[in-house]
């Protein structure tokens, strides 16, 4: 079934119904926002309603916070989506419902993998031993794909500083017709550090413990000493991240960097 059920999924994604935003659209909302504050771009694209079905596709991690504040305080009701890999740390699931709770956060939902994909693929729940890239493909990068269909646009946390592509990072992008806000594009680490801390923004409950970077349990480790932030992901393993591109970006993921369709909401 495996193959099939992949293909059937794909099949269906090319069917998808949601409005096509252009690339005329991006570059419209890039020249009106530029210089504007992230929570100000927000606001007003809120309050317009300008971005037909959105959400914010959050993974609870270190960073996380900062991003779910933002839209919060711009709009409290705008959907928030978790992927659970079922694979997670209870410190993040506590910690997804403290935030959830703190910000007002009064439309969350979960996906999680398709059950009758992981009986006939990870049915002892094993395969991140083995295989990650596979694990993660149906543990987050289907449930994710799932996630989007119903959406005409989606709230990304991924930052420049965290891509081969930094200075090209752009605030808003096309991405399979559907439009992806980056409006954390342009910060730095020291700018997520500032609102932590200007916000008063509770930590996730492992970052104290030495986990720079949260992802599920099998594959996240406390990072040492001078080690970059992900050096805990997948150790031992030529893999930094979890599959989630571009469609039809090159995957240069064994290469040490991250790809330009990273996405770090895991
Ligand atoms: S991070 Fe590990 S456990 Fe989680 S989906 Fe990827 S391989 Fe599986």
């Amino acid at each position: 079934m495996a193959d099939a059920a992949r293909a059937s999924v794909r099949q269906r994604d090319l069917i998808d119904t949601a409005p096509a935003f252009t690339q005329a659209d991006a570059d419209r909302l890039n020249a009106r926002f530029a210089g504007v504050d992230g929570g100000v771009m927000l606001a007003e694209l809120f309050a317009e309603g300008s971005l037909g079905r959105v959400a914010v596709v959050s993974s609870f991690g270190t960073e996380s916070a900062v991003l779910l504040h933002l839209v919060a305080t711009a709009d409290h009701t705008v959907p928030v989506i978790f992927v659970d890999t079922l694979k997670m740390f209870p410190e993040t699931l506590t910690y997804r419902d403290t935030l959830t709770d703190l910000f007002g956060l009064s439309n969350s939902s979960v996906v999680e993998p398709d059950a009758a994909v992981l009986a006939a693929k990870d049915e002892n729940g094993l395969r991140w031993s083995w295989d990650p890239d596979g694990c993660c493909e149906i543990r987050k990068v289907e449930p994710l794909a799932r996630a989007k269909k119903g959406l005409d646009a989606w709230i990304s946390g991924r930052k420049a500083f965290q891509s081969v592509t930094r200075e090209n990072l752009p605030r808003f992008e096309i991405e399979d017709g559907r439009l992806k806000i980056n409006p954390l594009g342009n910060w730095t680490k020291d700018d997520l550090e500032t609102y932590f801390d200007l916000h008063d923004l509770p930590r996730h409950p492992l970052e104290a413990q030495g986990y720079l970077s949260v992802g599920c349990v099998p594959c996240t480790s406390v990072v040492k000493p001078g080690e970059d932030p992900r050096a805990g992901r997948w150790r031992g393993w030529d893999k930094t991240e979890c599959g989630i591109h571009t469609p039809g970006a090159p995957d240069v993921a064994n290469e040490g960097e991250l790809p330009p369709g990273y996405e770090p909401v895991f």
